[in-house]
């Protein structure tokens, strides 16, 4: 966050200084009172817990000021030195407060959302205008109606572009989110299955992602997924310019891929038919898709193609996102950060294709968020696992079941644990070799990374 007066504060958040003086100065932006630091302000949301509850606490570490929606806590806010903001809702106006900062700050806003790849597609439009411009970007995962605004308000004002990641699970999320954002180029990466419990079909959640197409105004980019079969409705939605992006298609592409483990080589093809060869450092054919989508943003704001591809090839992504490690020439493949139906496909994909290797294992984890689509996403999992010329499939815990009884036909043995514990006791056990290749990955609550350390080990 840039160096805030109070003031600033109550007139984007619309709230009054119940407290304190108006000229006190914020540093920084704080909803836990125990990460609170010296100058912050501090946010009391209202969620499980109440942060109104902890004031004294981000008192005790330094904050400067709060913004809250009790006034029974502003006396010890008053005795404490502090400034209080008073709202009606706290999160309503940390919302306000962070669509009026966005303008104030007036950074070219370029928010993505979809799927899958979110915050992989962000790293990469970072790395990609990182080459040319000051970029601020979402930390982490930090999507959703908390992360987002979060994201914003910790700009520093030195920025001149901003990547925001906008995640949902539910209809009806993205609209206020892309309000805020207030998007200058929106990036939709695909439209699959993830969250698909809550929003029934594809068609729905195609619905809601073009939430962020139709946040444009008439000078607005759209940047989509040429590959996507939701492709033209989102297009049809978008007021402004639209650009596609993708594997052999669309108007930034990728063409003569090569997995080569954990790099990737393919041509980059320019709006304008240039054409240059990159070595991404990151395996996978989804992820070629993700780095045509960053491409395209990056010509949508002037970078040169020598610039495109330097930043392509400079990427680091956030951790647990199919990153590769090898331990005593066993490569491990990391992608225990999430998983569905679409991105765990695509990562025995990347498995079946890595090049050099000796046997090929797998151990995937039960999929969430599939309501009725449960038992479909996970037999066809199972199922392409078995098409898939592999070693040996690991399966582990309550719900991935049907992945065990689609992959039953296949050519290579497949093993069900109950638990994470139990498969960690067996993998730990397997006599790796040099040359094995193994794949780690499940849903968040699958919990697949403790499976990381017993197969290095
Ligand atoms: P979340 O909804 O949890 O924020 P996300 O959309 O930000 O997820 P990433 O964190 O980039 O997505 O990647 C999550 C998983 O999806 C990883 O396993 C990654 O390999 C896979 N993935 C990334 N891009 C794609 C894609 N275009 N298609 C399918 N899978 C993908
Ligand atoms: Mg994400």
């Amino acid at each position: 966050m840039k160096l805030t007066p109070v003031d600033e504060i109550v007139t984007l958040s619309g709230g009054r200084l119940a407290c304190g003086d108006k000229e006190t100065i914020c540093r920084g932006l704080s909803f836990d009172s125990r990460t609170c630091e010296p100058g912050d302000v501090f946010v009391a949301l209202v969620a499980e817990r109440d942060g109104h509850d902890f004031i004294s606490t981000a008192l005790g570490r330094g904050a400067v000021a709060c913004l809250v929606s009790r006034d029974d806590v502003v006396d010890e806010i008053s005795e404490a030195g502090a400034a209080a903001v008073l709202v009606d809702d706290t999160l309503e106006a940390l919302h306000r407060w962070a669509a009026g900062y966005r303008k104030l700050l007036n950074p070219t806003v370029i928010a993505v959302t979809g799927s899958n790849g979110k915050t992989s597609t962000k790293d990469l439009i970072r790395s990609v205008l990182g080459e040319r411009f000051v970029v601020g970007a979402t930390r982490g995962n930090f999507n959703n109606h908390i992360g987002l605004p979060a994201s914003i308000l910790g700009l520093s004002g030195r920025e001149s572009h901003a990547v925001l990641e906008i995640g949902m699970n539910h209809a009806g999320e993205i609209a206020p989110l892309a309000k805020i954002a207030a998007p200058d180029i929106s990036v939709v990466t695909n439209i699959g299955v993830a969250h698909i419990e809550f929003l029934g079909s594809r068609e729905a959640i195609a619905e809601e992602k073009g939430e962020l197409v139709t946040a444009l105004d008439g000078d607005g980019v759209a940047v989509i997924n040429a590959n996507d079969d939701f492709a033209d409705t989102l297009a049809f939605r978008c007021d402004g310019q639209v650009v596609r992006a993708g594997i052999d298609r669309g108007d930034v592409r990728a063409e003569n891929l090569k997995p080569l483990g954990a790099r990737t080589e393919f041509d980059l093809v320019s709006p304008d038919g240039e054409r240059r060869s990159v070595s991404m450092p990151i395996p996978g054919r989804h992820m070629v898709g993700n780095a045509v989508l960053a491409a395209a943003v990056g010509f949508t704001c002037g970078l040169t193609m020598d610039e495109v591809v330097a930043g392509i090839e400079s990427v680091a992504l956030t951790s647990g996102r199919l990153g590769a490690d090898d331990a005593d020439g066993v490569v491990v493949i990391d992608d225990s950060y999430n998983a569905n139906p679409d991105s765990m496909i695509a990562a025995l994909d990347v498995l079946a294709t890595w090049p050099g290797a000796k046997r090929r294992f797998a151990a995937l984890g039960a999929m969430g968020e599939l309501g009725e689509f449960s038992d479909s996403g996970h037999q066809s999992v199972g199922a392409h696992a078995a098409s898939l010329d592999l070693d040996g499939l690991v399966v582990v815990g309550d719900g991935a079941q049907k992945i065990v009884e689609a992959a039953s036909g296949a050519a290579f043995p497949v093993e069900f644990f109950p638990s994470i514990d139990a498969a960690a006791d067996a993998l730990r056990a397997f006599a790796y070799q040099p040359g094995d290749v193994v794949l780690v990955k499940g849903s968040r609550s699958s919990r697949m990374e403790a499976l990381i350390e017993p197969i290095r080990a």
